[in-house]
């Protein structure tokens, strides 16, 4: 089964139970509910700022903010990267004790904290490849459809469809 990401790199979804036959994302009803969590939280992280960044400019300089373009971690436990801040997150991640926390929420704190700290990866530290903060992900190639159409799905679904669904989604604009 061929793995995809949505949105932002990072979490990868097995294709058949997230794509229609045409490719498109299907409805969240038919996602099950694991991959269902990630899609739906997702459409909450698309536009938010590298956490590493927001760390260092904060609020009052937020248009110094890089967006994310990569997540780690597990739902409402995720790191957000831009792609000059991913290093750092490898680094910490392999060298100092990241492994650990792989799926664990507490992840997101944890590196948080050394980044606050000063944490930062060695000049030219490599590593771009990706790493599994998911047990038992496959790395694969990924195209990547648009999460519009489900904010769109999302914006017009009655409460009680949400509750149905059982997904977190307090920090969606809808
Ligand atoms: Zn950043």
């Amino acid at each position: 089964m061929s793995k995809v990401s949505i949105g932002l790199r990072g979490w990868r979804f097995d294709e058949e139970e997230i794509l229609g036959d045409d490719g498109s994302l299907k409805p969240l009803a038919q996602i099950p509910p694991e991959p269902r969590e990630r899609i739906a939280r997702l459409a909450t992280l698309v536009d938010k700022p590298c956490d590493a960044c927001w760390l260092t400019y904060g609020e009052e300089e937020r248009q110094r903010c890089k967006q994310a373009k990569v997540v780690y971690g597990e739902p409402l436990g995720e790191v957000l990267l831009c792609n000059e801040h991913e290093p750092d997150f490898l680094y910490w991640f392999r060298e100092e004790g990241g492994t650990d926390l792989a799926g664990d929420r507490l992840l997101q704190n944890a590196f948080h904290q050394w980044f606050a700290d000063g944490g930062e990866a060695p000049e030219g530290y490599g590593g771009m490849e990706h790493v599994d903060t998911d047990p038992d992900d496959v790395v694969q190639p990924e195209p990547d459809p648009q999460l519009d159409d489900l904010e769109t799905e999302l914006a017009e679904m009655s409460d009680e469809e949400r509750e149905a669904l059982d997904i977190d989604l307090s920090d969606l604009d809808l």
